[in-house]
C-alpha cells in the first residue's frame, strides 16, 4: 500500500489544486473511527461532511450496496426499478411529501428545485415571476444557479460571470426586509435552511421561520427547504423543518441519505408536485440501484436510533459547555450538528490540531468549529473525541 507522502504527491501532480488539504490520507473506516495510511487511529467527528450518517463500513450498509450490485446496479431512469420507488415512498411518508426526483449530490438537488419552482409560477402567473429569496450566509452549492443562490458574495467571484439572474438575498431572522420584497411582484419562492450549515451552523428564530412560511402562504411564494445537512436524522427529526412547526412546498435532500455512496434528490409537495412532466428535467445516474438500496438500509438502520440523536447532541454541547475553554465563545446547533464559536483561534487552525491528536472535525463560517459525527456514534467514542477535543484546547 502507498504510504501518505506517495499518496500527496500522485494528487499533487494529477488532481486540480481546488482543496486545501489536510495531512492526512484516510485508508479505512469503522463505525466512528478512521485510520491514516501510516495506520493512526482517529475519532470522526466529520463524517465526511455530514455523509456517512450511519459511520463507516456498517455492516448493514456493506451487505445492502454488495447485494444489490450483485444482481443489478443501474439501468437509467428510461425504465422502472424497485429500490427507487420503495425508497421514494418512505422519503415522501418522512416528509409529508407528494412526490421525488433522484439526483447525485446537493447543489443539483437545489438546481432541480429551482427549475421546479420557476416552472410552478410561469405555469401559474407568466413570465417574470421567476425571483428566488435566498438568506445571507446561506450555502445552496457551486454550481451554475447554485452558486449565485448562495447568499455569500465571496463565491460570486468576476472571474464565474456571467451568473444566472434572478436571486436577491435577505437578512436571516430580519422579517421586515423579507416582508419588503414582496413589493417588486418577482418573487416565485424563498429558500433556506433550517440551521445555516457551511455560514457557521447558525440555527434561524423559529419565530421567523413560522412567520416566513405564513408570508409565503400569503403570497403564493413557494417555501423550499435546503435540507442538505440538516436533513436525514442529522437533527434528530428526519428533516431540520421539523424542529420548526411549519411545512415547505419543497425540499432538497443529500449528503447523509445512502451513508457515502452519491445520492441527493427533491421531494415536491401538495402545491406543486404536478408541476414537471415529461421532459422537463432529467439525469442519467440519478436513484440508481446501488444507491437506493444502500439508502434503504441507511434510513433502516436510522430509524431505531434517532429518538436519541438529540439525546447524543445535547450531551455533546453540555460535556463540551463544562469544560470551560477559553477559545469557545459559544455553542450551537441542534441534535449531532453542532458549532462551536472560537475566539483566540483560527477555526482552520484548531481543525488542523484537533487532526494531528486524533479527532477529525470540521470547520464552518468564518470562526466556527463543526462537529457532524456519525449519528451512530456511541458514547464511548463520544467521550474519546471530547477528552482529544479537551486536551487540544487546554494548553
Ligand atoms: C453541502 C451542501 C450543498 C451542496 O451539496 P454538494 O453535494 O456538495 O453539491 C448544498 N446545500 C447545503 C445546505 C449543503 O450543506
Amino acid at each position: 500500500m502507498k504510504n501518505f507522502d506517495d499518496i500527496k504527491n500522485l494528487y499533487n501532480e494529477n488532481i486540480l489544486p481546488t482543496y486545501a488539504r489536510y495531512p492526512v490520507a484516510f485508508v479505512k473506516g469503522a463505525g466512528s473511527r478512521l485510520w491514516g495510511a501510516d495506520g493512526k487511529e482517529y475519532i470522526d467527528f466529520a463524517s465526511g461532511i455530514g455523509v456517512n450518517s450511519v459511520g463507516h463500513s456498517h455492516p448493514k450498509w456493506v451487505e445492502a450496496i454488495y447485494s444489490q450490485a450483485g444482481v443489478l446496479s443501474h439501468v437509467s431512469n428510461l425504465f422502472y426499478t424497485e429500490p427507487g420507488a420503495v425508497l421514494a415512498e418512505k422519503l415522501c411518508g418522512f416528509a409529508g411529501m407528494r412526490g421525488l426526483f433522484f439526483s447525485n449530490s446537493g447543489a443539483e438537488s437545489n438546481e432541480g428545485v429551482i427549475k421546479a419552482a420557476r416552472k410552478y409560477s410561469f405555469d401559474k402567473y407568466g413570465a417574470g415571476r421567476h425571483t428566488i429569496i435566498t438568506l445571507k450566509g446561506s450555502f445552496h452549492g457551486r454550481l451554475g444557479a447554485t452558486l449565485k443562490a448562495t447568499g455569500q458574495e465571496k463565491f460570486h467571484k468576476d472571474c464565474f460571470a456571467p451568473f444566472m439572474e434572478g436571486f436577491r438575498y435577505v437578512e436571516a431572522n430580519d422579517f421586515s426586509v423579507l416582508e419588503a420584497e414582496a413589493k417588486a411582484g418577482d418573487v416565485c419562492a424563498f429558500l433556506f435552511e433550517s440551521i445555516q450549515g457551511e455560514g457557521g451552523v447558525m440555527p434561524l428564530d423559529a419565530d421567523y421561520l413560522q412567520k416566513a412560511a405564513e408570508l409565503c402562504e400569503k403570497n403564493d411564494w413557494l417555501l423550499i427547504a435546503d435540507e442538505i445537512q440538516t436533513g436525514i436524522g442529522r437533527t434528530g427529526e428526519w428533516f431540520g423543518f421539523q424542529n420548526f412547526n411549519i411545512k415547505p412546498d419543497a425540499i432538497a435532500f443529500a449528503k447523509g441519505i445512502a451513508g457515502g455512496l452519491p445520492l441527493g434528490g427533491f421531494l415536491l409537495g401538495e402545491k406543486m408536485y404536478k408541476t414537471l412532466n415529461p421532459g422537463d428535467h432529467g439525469t442519467t445516474y440519478g436513484g440508481n440501484l446501488v444507491c437506493a438500496a444502500a439508502a434503504l438500509s441507511v434510513l433502516e438502520i436510522l430509524e431505531p436510533i434517532l429518538p436519541g440523536v438529540k439525546e447524543k447532541g445535547a450531551y455533546i454541547r453540555e460535556k463540551i459547555s463544562a469544560m470551560n475553554l477559553p477559545q469557545v465563545k459559544e455553542i450551537r446547533g441542534m441534535g449531532l450538528m453542532i458549532g462551536i464559536k472560537l475566539e483566540g483561534i483560527a477555526n482552520t487552525e484548531a481543525v488542523a490540531k484537533l487532526l494531528e491528536a486524533g479527532l477529525v472535525a470540521l470547520p464552518a463560517g468564518a470562526d466556527v468549529l463543526r462537529f457532524l459525527p456519525p449519528l451512530t456514534i456511541g458514547t464511548e467514542d463520544i467521550d474519546a473525541g471530547l477528552a482529544i477535543m479537551e486536551k487540544v484546547f487546554k494548553w
